[in-house]
């Protein structure tokens, strides 16, 4: 079951990746992970990328794809992988696709885990964090006992600076000019299947099981 999936930051593509693997029994691959199995594991594609990551360069994708078939090459892959985080770019969708055929397999869907935008800076800016303890809030999913304050040592609660709601939009504009032509990409190759992700974690996890089931068939 190969599959991809997509979704911009707060739609909770963390926790449905956690499901789809424990069920399918395949690797969540996200992007960093890889790169820094590569460098761990001093390959020569890994080294290549870090001499342009410990240089603030982007990675360029000839080396990023490479780490890509690496890693898709491995052992823990023989049942499939969820990626997560590449490709980002057409040009990296279409190596992907090339590298694929080359080693005779083929994706199957790339999920994409649909909120909509204003449900996102909400999800987004209600987070709040104890300076202290470390714990974090939510102003609606997740309250303190008490108001702003901190359960474990009632310090009072912080929203950090990522969390700020100009902060945020900006985020999520970045994400979806990205996103955007990725995702039109694979709806026309009919590979792409949309999830409303605005419902509850475990609604939207039947959703993919049911969609992920009909492969298993
Ligand atoms: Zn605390």
């Amino acid at each position: 079951m190969n599959l991809i999936l997509m979704g911009l930051p707060g739609a909770g593509k963390g926790t449905q990746a956690e499901k789809i693997v424990e069920k399918y029994d395949i690797p969540h691959i996200s992007t960093g992970d890889m790169f820094r199995l590569a460098i761990k594991e001093g390959t020569a594609l890994g080294k290549e990328a870090k001499s342009y990551m410990d240089k603030g360069e982007l990675v360029p994708d000839e080396v990023t794809i490479g780490i890509v078939r690496e890693r898709l090459s491995k052992p823990d892959c023989q049942k499939g992988f969820l990626l997560d985080g590449f490709p980002r770019t057409i040009a990296q969708a279409e190596a992907l696709e090339n590298l694929l055929t080359d080693m005779e397999e083929s994706l199957d869907y790339v999920l994409h885990i649909d909120v909509p935008k204003e449900q996102l800076i909400e999800r987004l800016t209600g987070r709040r964090i104890c300076p202290t303890c470390g714990a974090t809030y939510h102003v609606v999913f997740n309250p303190p006992k008490e108001d702003g304050k901190c359960d474990h040592d009632g310090s009072e609660l912080i929203q950090r600076e990522d969390d700020q709601p100009d902060t945020v939009r900006k985020r999520l504009e970045v994400n979806v000019e990205q996103s955007q032509p990725l995702l039109d990409f694979y709806q026309e190759k009919g590979y792409l299947v949309s999830f409303e992700g605005d419902k509850d974690i475990n609604e939207v996890f039947q959703d993919i099981d049911q969609k992920l089931g009909e492969l298993a068939e």
